[in-house]
């Protein structure tokens, strides 16, 4: 498979670049998943009826990938139930009613950090997950004994109306360079980059100016072509190195990082606080005033938009994350997650489905995939479940950033298509090893 590295030019709506995070208030309540990340669910350590405060342990992490939780309010356990998650499995969520006084609990203290060992055990009691969308338990990814090449720091932020990482980095770059000095002390890293597109102008000075006497930093300004966030894009367009089908990015040296969440690994590492909140853009069409807001983890979509005014319309479609790779939520009762950086709401008009039409083969999703997938090829292949097919069409390294649909001019379901491919190949493969 060639690694094209295309992509396209989308429109940027980031209303809100130049607003600070404002904290919001402590909210009524918080359903606060024990499911935030990739791997195993917590496992809940309280029953209902138990007061809690702000940074009590209510889940202890379960194995190796996995990650604790802790409350985000202080107030009383009400209920603990299961949810449904994506994978159609099951994991509880606890919810916490406020007693409005946002008591810190009296366990919070600083980490002692002397060696690598502390600063992963550090992390790892941190809670702290991938911030910028896929939710991966941090500590794990330093928890490695294979040379360190490269920490690349993604700023990338390539997704429609998101800006809560370059407002982070404007807002808290003393956390970021505390957490750089750390990690740098008590692991081997050769070089720290920041890739972030050239758009984000405020921030790219923040970075400069805070890192101007490192030799071992570089700042690396990208296009603004969506999407240089995805891990491995980023890693080609930082360092020029490929990750290839089946690798993992530290098999070249290279851990990549979002700036958020190495601005929460300062935090945690000066206050001993663990994860209990985060920044998030609140936007879309119809809300009346869009904010960087920092969040209790937990805390219900509604809440959230109260908190900026409400709508101006009746919402039809309101997502997590952003429009090209966001999820939309069946309900506006559902909870902040560790790794949502964005709600967006919109009304009809903009939720509107165009229509689906047939495929004129003219190779626009093929041209603007970064990994030159062939959605068509794939598409083919699936209706025989042809193993070989699916191999050639490239769909394993599709990552659903959404550049073939946003392309496509017959409006193909195409990502989804990759999805259900993606998976007949795994499945063909486990199959045809059995034989
Ligand atoms: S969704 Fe998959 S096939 Fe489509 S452009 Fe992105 S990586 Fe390529
Ligand atoms: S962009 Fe759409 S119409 Fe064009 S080849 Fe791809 S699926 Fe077919």
């Amino acid at each position: 498979m060639s690694f094209y590295l295309k992509g396209v030019h989308i429109p940027h709506f980031k209303n809100t670049t130049n607003l600070s995070a404002v904290k919001m208030t402590a909210p009524k309540y918080v359903s606060i998943p024990t499911s935030m990340h990739i791997g195993a669910p917590a496992t809940p350590i309280v029953k209902v009826g138990d007061s809690v405060k702000t940074g009590t342990l209510i889940a202890e992490q379960n194995g190796y990938i996995s990650s604790p939780v802790y409350s985000s309010i202080s107030g009383t356990v009400t209920e603990i139930s299961d949810m449904l998650l994506s994978n159609g499995k099951t994991a509880p969520i606890i919810t916490i009613e406020s007693d409005g006084e946002m008591s810190v609990d009296e366990s919070i203290s600083v980490p002692v950090v002397n060696n690598k060992e502390d600063l992963i055990a550090a992390i790892k009691k941190s809670g702290i997950v991938g911030l910028g969308g896929a939710g991966f338990p941090t500590y794990v990814k330093f928890d490695t004994d294979k040379p360190i090449n490269e920490l690349i720091i993604n700023c990338a932020e390539c997704e429609p109306y998101i800006t809560s990482d370059s407002v982070t980095i404007v807002d808290r770059i003393d956390d970021i360079v505390y957490a750089i000095d750390i990690l740098t002390k008590y692991i081997k890293i050769d070089k720290i980059i920041f890739g972030i597109e050239k758009n984000k102008q405020a921030a790219v000075n923040t970075i400069k100016t805070a890192f101007k006497d490192r030799s071992n930093v570089e700042i690396k300004t990208l296009p603004t072509l969506y999407p240089q966030g995805a891990e491995k894009v980023l890693i080609y367009h930082t360092t020029k190195k490929v990750v290839k089908i089946g690798e993992l990015p530290i098999d070249i040296g290279c851990v990549v990082s979002n700036s958020s969440t190495i601005a929460e690994i300062g935090n945690y590492l000066k206050t001993g606080m663990p994860l209990i909140e985060r920044c998030i853009t609140v936007d879309g069409n119809i809300v009346k005033e869009p904010k960087n807001v920092i969040v209790p983890i937990g805390t219900p979509l509604e809440e959230v938009f109260e908190f900026c005014g409400g709508f101006t319309d009746e919402p039809k479609k309101v997502l997590y994350g952003g429009p090209m790779m966001g999820i939309a939520v069946p309900y506006l009762t559902v909870p902040v997650l560790k790794n949502t950086n964005a709600i967006l709401a919109f009304n009809r008009t903009e939720a509107k489905v165009a229509k689906t039409t047939a495929c004129i083969k003219c190779g626009g999703c093929v041209n603007a995939c970064p990994f030159g997938i062939n959605p068509v090829t794939a598409t083919k292949a699936l209706k025989t479940e042809d193993l070989d097919g699916l191999e050639r069409s490239g769909v394993e390294l599709c990552m659903s950033c959404g550049c073939c649909s946003f392309v496509c001019p017959a409006k193909r379901p195409i990502v989804q298509n990759n999805k259900i491919a993606k998976e007949t190949l795994f499945e063909l493969r486990k199959k045809e090893a059995k034989v």
